[in-house]
């Protein structure tokens, strides 16, 4: 780690920079229905915009009509007519729901499997009941770690498992971030070089990893409550035995 000093973390927090679609969105409506615009104005108008082209795809699933050469002989290769204008993310409307929900069941299936089953943000894992919410099981989704309306895609790096109670908190989130202080004594406060470890993996990987002893706990989670308690029991005289992280 490279942190050294609070000063340098806090510099870390900027203030929220306006997402790359948002701009795009900004530049095509700019044209008006009926307008035509070359691949090179979108590039030219949007320049701190990576793959301008593709933000702008990810526009139509929210209703922005915008037709190329292949579906309007009228037009160039590299020519775009912009016929409909969607939501309007640009003045600040939300991104339709259904546009978070569009991932396919296998891929879905690959994202849960590769997570454990387990949200990635409080670490339930599906079906569990809460630890601090007695009474309430963790329902598992998937969600985006960059939001959609951040020009997040439904790339697999972009999705991870998320239990229902994290997916809400993060989406009404009206709770204010912890200053980025208290999160870095929190994290030097880890005494064990093996827990750190484990945390700087996670925070490389963007996500919760699934380690050796998540995933004994999955298959341990899946046994019958009379075999947990024996296994269970059996870990426990190991771990009075040998406690030292
Ligand atoms: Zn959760």
């Amino acid at each position: 780690m490279i942190l050294r000093g609070t000063g340098e973390v806090m510099a870390m927090d900027e203030p929220r920079r306006k997402p790359s679609i948002v701009k795009v969105a900004e530049y095509v409506a700019s044209v008006g229905e009926g307008g035509r615009f070359t691949k090179l104005d979108l590039f030219a108008n949007v320049p701190d915009v990576a793959q301008a082209d593709r933000r702008m795809r990810d526009l139509r699933p929210m209703g922005w009509k915008i037709d190329n050469y292949k579906v309007n002989s009228d037009l160039k290769p590299d020519e775009y007519l912009l016929v409909e204008i969607g939501t309007r993310i640009d003045q600040g409307e939300p991104v339709p729901k259904t546009v978070r929900k569009n991932i396919t069941g296998p891929k879905r299936r690959r994202i849960m499997e590769r997570d454990g089953h387990a949200c990635q943000v409080c670490g339930v894992h599906a079906g569990a009941e809460y630890w601090d919410e007695a009474g309430r099981n963790a329902v598992l989704s998937i969600g985006h770690i960059i939001p959609v309306s951040d020009g997040g895609n439904n790339d697999d790096e972009n999705l991870r498992a998320e239990c229902q109670r994290c997916n809400d908190e993060s989406r009404n989130n009206t709770k204010r971030p912890p200053a980025p202080g208290e999160v870095l004594i929190q994290v030097t406060a880890l005494k064990s070089r093996d827990k750190k470890k484990r945390l700087y993996a996670w925070m490389a990987a963007g996500r919760r990893t699934v380690d050796d002893v998540d995933d004994a706990f999955i298959q341990w989670s899946r046994l019958s409550r009379m075999d947990r308690l024996n296994v269970m029991a059996k870990l426990g005289s190991q771990v009075i035995k040998t406690d030292g992280s």
